[in-house]
């Protein structure tokens, strides 16, 4: 037991938040030091890893034949083992320090959804990148923890993460989850309807990273104070002619509509399903919405009108996750209860 504290004073411990769409991760005393995309670039017929992260994501929708650009965790589910070890691995190796040989504490947030068997890939890959004791927490935990809610509370906390590949609502209080839907419907999901619409309305062809810009640029859940015009670029369906198009921010809500109510409709069931004497402390204190889903303009008007429940946004909603993991791990003791076995 000595012997441990006494490596706990100069392991580095660290956080990670291995997200659908981004890896996090947070170390004691830094902060975040990683904050990576969930990509890996490999050689189809090799199997030989070519580039993992930032790297990795040029590769999307531009990649040779012979290389596929894989996110492993796109679906909230561990797609691929072995990629998705790799990426941990990498990372972790990534942020090691050369001077500190002790091995560290790891806390891991993991989506709520995932299998016992996909847990063990977990810790197993983080155990074969060196690290000596993994504890993972449910990512709407260290959601809300990173917000700043009050999750040892009896009163009840909504929390909203919408990421990459899912959306989690979550409802929690006594540090448990009280009630937790995931839902794979999220920003990717945004993306993708926004490309169909641009499709099928305007017969052009984007890709998905220029999908993503379109949406963090100038998409909206709700109308804005002012309109919107902008030019994009895309490929005609049938020439395959590069061609201007004039669109406008109504458009592109257009576009996003299915996705949007998908969330909208959770939120509605969580409250639906959820009883009377936490609702009331949820239409008393509010929602909160994290994950980068939450950057998107108006989501937090929407959900106000349809639930009738002020909504708040976290502070830094990107990094909710791994600030809220970081601080189980500065104050295991207190947080020992959020931990999964
Ligand atoms: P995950 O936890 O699943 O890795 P993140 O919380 O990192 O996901 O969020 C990533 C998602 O947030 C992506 O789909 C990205 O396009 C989206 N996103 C990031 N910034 C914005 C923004 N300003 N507006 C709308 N969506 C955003
Ligand atoms: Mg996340």
């Amino acid at each position: 037991m000595l012997i441990r504290k006494l490596f706990g004073l100069f392991s580095e411990d660290m956080a990670m938040d291995l997200g659908t769409a981004n890896t996090l991760i947070f170390k004691k005393k830094r902060g975040v030091v990683l904050n990576e995309p969930s990509v890996v670039a490999i050689n189809n017929e090799t199997g030989q890893v070519l580039a993992v992260g930032k790297e990795a994501k040029d590769y999307l929708g531009r990649t040779p034949p012979r290389i596929s650009a894989i996110r492993p965790m796109k679906d909230g589910v561990i797609a691929d083992f072995e990629i998705t070890r790799e990426m941990i691995k990498y990372f972790l190796f990534k942020v090691r320090e050369k001077s500190r040989f002790f091995r560290p504490n790891l806390v891991i947030g993991v989506p709520s959804g995932i299998t016992m068997v996909e847990k063990r890939a977990v810790v197993e890959s983080a155990l074969e990148a060196g690290a000596r004791d993994v504890y993972l927490i449910e990512e709407p935990m260290a959601a809300a923890i990173g917000a700043g809610l009050p999750v040892e509370s009896i009163r009840a906390n909504m929390i909203v993460d919408i990421g990459g590949g899912t959306t989690e609502v979550a409802i929690i209080n006594m540090f448990a989850t009280a009630y937790c839907e995931s839902i794979r419907v999220a920003g990717d999901e945004m993306n993708e309807s926004i490309i169909y619409y641009l499709q099928k309305k305007f017969q052009v062809l984007i890709g998905e990273n220029t999908a993503e810009q379109i949406k963090i640029e100038y998409g909206s859940a709700f109308p804005q104070e002012k309109p919107i015009r902008f030019q994009i670029s895309g490929k005609e369906v049938f020439s395959g002619i590069p061609r201007p198009v004039q669109l406008t921010d109504r458009d592109i809500r257009e576009g996003m509509a299915e996705p949007i109510w998908a969330i909208v409709d959770a939120v509605k069931r969580a409250l639906e399903k959820t009883p009377p004497e936490l609702v009331s402390d949820i239409s008393r204190y509010g929602m909160t919405l994290a994950g980068g889903g939450a950057l998107l303009k108006g989501l937090d008007k929407l959900l106000e009108r349809e639930t009738g429940i002020k909504v708040h946004i976290a502070e830094d909603p990107l990094t909710s996750v791994v600030m809220g993991a970081g601080k189980a791990l500065m104050e295991t003791d207190r947080y020992t209860k959020v931990f999964i076995n």
